[in-house]
């Protein structure tokens, strides 16, 4: 046999699949118990060393897969509180599998049957739960940056006065949109691609709760106008990364609609409120919005990086991008079923399989409850962190994201954030907790997102122990 028959023969992938999903299972059922470090720590450079060791040693498949496992992130473990993203469900991981076994391109229906219905379904979905009504449509993509950038290509085409996809950006008109302070750079980063620069952006200052101040709406649209430049489009945030804020989604409909503006709400993160009757309150007025991200693997479990665009007026969605590609398309005609006329990806990863199998096998019960338990859970975090007065909280929180931090009497503000960072720091190392940090008005805080439906809140007061161990350890 040849190393590539070899490669390709359907026994040895029988017997190391079984062998995978075994150690996987073994993973699910150890890291559960929380007894491991949440991240084995160690040096970059020992790990390179480490690698470039194994790369030419011998190793069975499944030491293989137990060191690939020893040497990652724990995203399942219960003290894994660090960054927005959601331990994946193993029905999710399963889907996974399956796609790759099959990698269907799911950007044309005849090079993959059956993505295009099923996102269909899957867009009706999210359309329901937002409010939305038969006209919405819209697709999946990779990621909540790369949604953010196409729905804002979408904004700028419908409400940017003329045809900016084919005439580009005319320079007698300084096009802009307005989002809050508090906005993920990705939206930034868009703006910039977009070609519209410094000007493209203007930032709407926060209030106390860093929501977006809807007070100085009008005010900072008409200096705008004053300056010269058009705006097409206003950003909610639904809700913030730092803090996870959710900005006032009902007002920011009503100023786009009295302003012809687009109106892009960014759930990257906290859309998925939407499925959780207890705290769908939060995203009122999401149904007023021209178009919403949701993330996939974020707030509904997903293994894979799975972006929800969904728009208001389906229609929309095939204006962003207007081009002929001879070889793909025999007609520029709104195929709902060839799905690259709308996307940015040319070939695009069939994802819809994990939301599609979630929603079939467990309905919208499984997002309600992970939202409504992870929300739960920074509320009473809160709580417990405010009857502490070794603790201050940032900000009371209105999603699973919580910053705080540890006093202590007679530091100066540098001495506390450096106190802070070193904690964070000891924490990492330690491997006993993961939680991450953040920059507020020159005060660094820690926090947590707390992503993971086996944390509780005995853990939490653990973690603050542990805090106070180590703050008392460094001898500050
Ligand atoms: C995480 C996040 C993004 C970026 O999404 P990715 O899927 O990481 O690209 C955008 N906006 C908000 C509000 C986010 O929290």
């Amino acid at each position: 046999m040849s190393e590539l028959q070899k490669a390709f023969n359907p026994k040895d992938f029988r017997k190391n699949g079984h062998q995978l999903i075994d150690t996987i299972a073994d993973y699910l059922e150890e890291v559960n118990d929380g007894k491991m470090p949440v991240m084995a720590w160690r040096h970059p450079d020992e790990a390179l060393e480490d690698w470039n060791q194994h790369l030419t040693s011998d190793s069975s498949p499944e030491d293989f897969y137990k060191k690939i496992i020893k040497h990652s992130m724990h995203l399942h473990h219960p003290k894994y509180m660090g960054h927005q993203v959601a331990p994946p469900l193993p029905d999710t991981m399963l889907s996974g599998l399956l796609v790759s076994a099959l990698k269907n391109g799911s950007g044309l229906y005849e090079m993959s049957p059956l993505s295009a219905p099923m996102e269909k379904i899957v867009m009706d979905f999210f359309s329901k739960y937002i409010g939305y009504g038969n006209e919405a449509s819209g697709f999946l993509t990779s990621g909540g940056t790369l949604a953010n950038l196409t729905a804002l290509l979408t904004a700028r085409q419908v409400k940017g006065f003329g045809d900016r996809w084919n005439e580009g950006n005319p320079e007698e008109k300084q096009l802009a949109i307005m989002v809050s302070e508090e906005a993920h750079y990705c939206v930034d980063r868009a703006v910039k691609i977009m070609g519209l620069g410094n000007a493209g952006i203007i930032k709407i200052p926060t209030n106390g709760k860093s929501q977006a101040d809807i007070s100085q709406l009008e005010e900072i649209y008409n200096n705008a106008i004053a300056e010269g430049k058009t705006i097409f489009a206003i950003v909610g945030n639904a809700c913030s990364t730092s803090v996870g804020a959710y900005d006032n989604l009902e007002a920011f409909g009503a100023f786009a609609q009295k302003h012809n503006l687009w109106f892009h709400a960014d759930g990257a993160h906290g859309g998925a409120a939407i499925f959780s009757k207890k705290y769908k309150s939060l995203v009122k007025g999401i149904e007023l919005a021209d178009s919403v991200i949701i993330d996939g693997h974020k707030m509904m479990m997903t293994a894979g990086l799975i972006t929800a665009l969904i728009y208001k007026n389906g229609k929309d969605s095939y204006r962003t991008f207007h081009q002929k590609a001879d070889y793909l398309w025999e007609n520029s005609e709104e195929e709902w079923f060839n799905l690259t006329k709308r996307t940015f990806e040319c070939t695009k990863f069939n994802s819809v399989l994990e939301i599609y199998s979630l929603i079939k096998n467990y309905g919208v019960e499984i997002f309600d409850e992970y939202v409504t338990y992870t929300y739960d859970l920074a509320r009473a975090f809160s709580k417990m962190l405010q009857a502490d007065p070794n603790f201050e909280i940032a900000h009371e929180p209105e999603a699973n994201i919580l910053c705080f931090r540890i006093l202590k009497n007679g530091k100066t503000p540098t001495e506390l954030n450096e106190l802070n960072t070193k904690i964070r720091k000891q924490l990492l190392h330690d491997g006993k907790f993961y939680i991450v940090q953040t920059m507020l008005n020159d005060s660094i805080y820690l926090r947590v997102t707390l992503m993971n439906s086996f944390s509780t809140i005995e853990l939490l007061e653990e973690l603050m122990d542990e805090i106070l161990n180590i703050s008392k350890q460094l001898d500050f």
